[in-house]
């Protein structure tokens, strides 16, 4: 921790760090939307909860929205065919992102760099402006994102803060960070006395989180493996509803279903790109009518490998953060974390 690059942040300032981040982005934040917290978009004075549970989606969605067309075309009077891409939109400035969140941002560009290369999402990942924050505490019981290791990671924030109330301590990550922060505030040293409370809080914190696994991720894909036949599987998917919630709210989920709509005399059209989920029937159905796995079992066997083993081999990263949402969301309480923690016997 290199202390000259952590700096005193008064709370009274955040509405200018918000208006002078708005002059380039579209500034994005946690806010109380009924009996949830939401990614929403924020002004200068919009109440910003910036001490809150998990969202119920992460900020994925800035990325690689929900919905999103790729391209529309239409024919001209002269029968030929012209495309048009929709016009790009402001790069995005995430404030308050989680640990776990920050996790699943790094696990969103693993995929698309070493997979498809999809520069759509790499490109909206370069350009946008992070700020993340440390959690004192587990922000829900469903959390276990210290056992997954996301709790300290600060990767890919460009200023990551710790909250101390009426003062956040914010460590300068990237270049571009300091730039923005001296512009919404005078750049000042943190004090002896808050790095002091600083090293403090951060050698206790790790007793509020407790651990739910007796092994580290990195032991996950040997786990399975050797738990490919066990009874666990048959077990959870008898209650498991297939409903894709646990798909919708991950934010290391990536799967996406591309589909044209067009005109009923084809004279124009979007193609368009949308979320899919490997819990969602008809996921694994191709061409032919073949599905290579019709079953409940396989389908929520694959889901628990591919964060546990496909993700880490093919990707270089585990493919869940510990967030906690899977888990919190699902319908009929079937748990990411008790599965690991049945499996991890065995490692
Ligand atoms: S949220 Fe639960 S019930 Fe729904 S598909 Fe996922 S595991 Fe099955
Ligand atoms: S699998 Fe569940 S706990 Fe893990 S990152 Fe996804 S939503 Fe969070």
């Amino acid at each position: 921790m290199m202390e000259h690059e952590i700096y005193r942040f008064p709370r009274e300032r955040l509405d200018a760090l918000i208006e002078r981040l708005g002059r380039e982005y579209r500034v994005v934040a946690p806010v109380i939307k009924g009996v949830q917290h939401a990614w929403e978009e924020v002004r200068p004075g919009t109440p910003v909860a910036l001490e809150y549970p998990t969202t119920l989606l992460p900020p994925r969605q800035f990325f690689a929205p929900q919905r999103e067309v790729l391209y529309r075309y239409r024919k001209g009077d002269d029968g030929k065919v012209t495309f048009e891409t929709p016009p790009t939109e402001r790069p995005v400035a995430l404030l308050g992102v989680h640990g776990c969140d920050l996790t699943g941002l790094r696990v969103l560009r693993s995929f698309h760099e070493s997979s498809c290369g999809d520069r759509m999402v790499t490109d909206r990942l370069d350009q946008s402006f992070i700020l993340g924050i440390a959690c004192w505490v587990p922000c829900m019981a469903e959390a276990f994102c210290r056992d997954m290791g996301s709790l300290e990671n600060e990767i890919p924030a460009d200023l990551y803060a710790w909250d101390f109330g009426e003062v956040l301590l914010l460590k300068v990550l990237k270049a571009r960070g300091r730039e923005i922060l001296a512009d919404a505030a005078p750049l000042e040293a943190a004090t002896a006395d808050e790095m002091a409370l600083l090293r403090r809080r951060m050698r206790v914190r790790h007793e509020a989180f407790p651990t739910h696994l007796r092994f580290p991720p990195s032991k996950l894909p040997v786990a399975l493996e050797a738990a490919e036949s066990d009874i666990l599987w048959d077990a959870n998917a008898d209650r498991c509803l297939s409903c894709g919630r646990c798909n919708l709210v991950c934010p290391t989920c990536t799967c996406f279903d591309v589909h044209d709509t067009g005109s009923l005399d084809g004279s124009q059209g979007e193609r368009v790109r949308s979320w899919h989920g490997c819990q969602i029937p008809g996921f694994s159905r191709v061409a032919g009518g073949h599905d290579f796995r019709p079953t409940r079992t396989q389908q929520l066997r694959y889901r628990i490998f591919r964060k546990g083993k496909y993700m880490p081999e093919r990707y270089g990263m585990v493919g869940c953060t510990g967030c906690g949402r899977c888990i919190k969301h699902c319908p009929t309480h079937i748990s990411i974390r008790d599965i690991f923690r049945q499996v991890g016997g065995t490692a």
